[in-house]
């Protein structure tokens, strides 16, 4: 079935007239701003901020286009992944009406967001091996099904999905299909992003909240064609994207060997933590992990989730979630954070 952006969006989201700001009529940068209703004087802080910022974020796309290879329309910024997110569905999902299709377990957001929006939610599980069950979220998929959420590396597997899988189900389905990357630099694959180009239907998320270590900085990036970047610009908030991150982002992408240190350090605490956890009496399976948590079967993960707390040591207890029986999810930490954990894992 051929993709249609018109046939996905709701038709008041079509006829909207974004807000125009004052930022976006006149966009030179000499002259006596009297347009804004800012305050002349500057700002009580010592960092000023009495202008708003640049409401397109023009310099971060630049540097991030030429990162990503890849022009800069077709680049979305918003305040963390949880924008484009919301965005997307508000954009195409009609209130009481339409459904989105997740793939548990996965990350929660997807179902929250679309609860917020009276979104009815399609669960499809994994397969046991946590890839796609193509056959089945094929059949699952009604006329109403808007979005379909992959996330890979999946949160809280730490797998990636099959690719051609993906693939299929990017041809197949004539929604949108999010393929959340939030994890993709721990991984050993490129992505989704390089076949922008080929799936009209397409929408990449990554975000500086994990490898680039900058989570409190709320900066999530939607990859997608001109089109869906486009519709995802007119509804926006106008200044979704504060000034302090749009510098502090612009500083980081002059930086990128910075983030692959620390994510070469990060791989290596994974592999050095995943050889010791094995050993461990605690540990009845450990899971192939592409992203910087491992996810660790044990005897009673609710058990196991309290001694560490009582420790000291917070993780994930995962194990009421579907597929994840026992599961407790640990974040990579620095290697003297790692070797506590281990300690304390040694004594339960
Ligand atoms: C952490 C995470 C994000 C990041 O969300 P932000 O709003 O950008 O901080 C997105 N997706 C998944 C699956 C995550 O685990």
């Amino acid at each position: 079935m051929a993709f249609s952006l018109d046939s996905v969006l709701r038709d008041n989201i079509k006829k909207v007239k974004p807000y125009s700001s004052a930022r976006d009529e006149y966009k030179g940068t000499e002259g006596i701003f009297l347009d804004a209703n800012e305050n002349p004087y500057g700002s009580v802080t010592e960092k000023q901020v009495n202008r708003y910022p640049d409401p397109l974020q023009r310099d971060v796309k630049a540097a991030l286009a030429e990162l990503k290879n890849i022009p800069a329309e077709h680049i979305f910024l918003g305040n963390g992944s949880d924008e484009p997110i919301d965005l997307l569905i508000r954009a195409t999902c009609e209130p009481g009406r339409d459904s989105v299709l997740i793939l548990p377990p996965t990350y929660g957001m997807y179902e929250v967001s679309a609860g917020i929006n009276d979104i009815e939610i399609i669960a499809v599980p994994l397969t046991k091996e946590y890839d796609l069950n193509v056959e089945a979220i094929l059949a699952a998929v009604k006329s109403n099904t808007k979005i379909l959420f992959i996330c890979s590396p999946n949160n809280p597997t730490g797998n990636v999905m099959s690719e051609d899988r993906v693939k299929t189900i990017l041809t197949a389905f004539s929604g949108i299909v999010v393929v959340d990357e939030a994890y993709i630099d721990f991984a050993d694959t490129k992505g989704f992003v390089p076949l922008l180009n080929q799936y009209p239907n397409l929408v990449v998320l990554q975000t500086f909240s994990k490898a680039w270590g900058m989570a409190a900085l709320r900066l999530g990036t939607a990859f997608a064609s001109k089109e869906i970047v486009a519709v995802l610009n007119k509804i926006k908030p106008p200044y979704n994207i504060n000034l302090l991150t749009q510098e502090c982002a612009l500083e980081a992408l002059k930086n990128v060997s910075a983030k692959d240190k620390m994510v070469r350090q990060i791989l290596e605490q994974r592999n050095w933590l995943r050889t010791e956890l094995s050993k461990l009496p605690v540990c009845l399976e450990l899971y192939p992990s592409d992203a910087n948590f491992i996810l660790m079967r044990t005897p009673d993960g609710k058990k196991v989730y309290d001694f560490l707390v009582e420790h000291t040591v917070i993780t994930r207890d995962r194990s009421k979630i579907i597929l994840c029986e026992g599961c407790i999810r640990i974040t990579i930490g620095t290697e003297q954070e790692n070797k506590r954990l281990l300690e304390v894992l040694k004594k339960f």
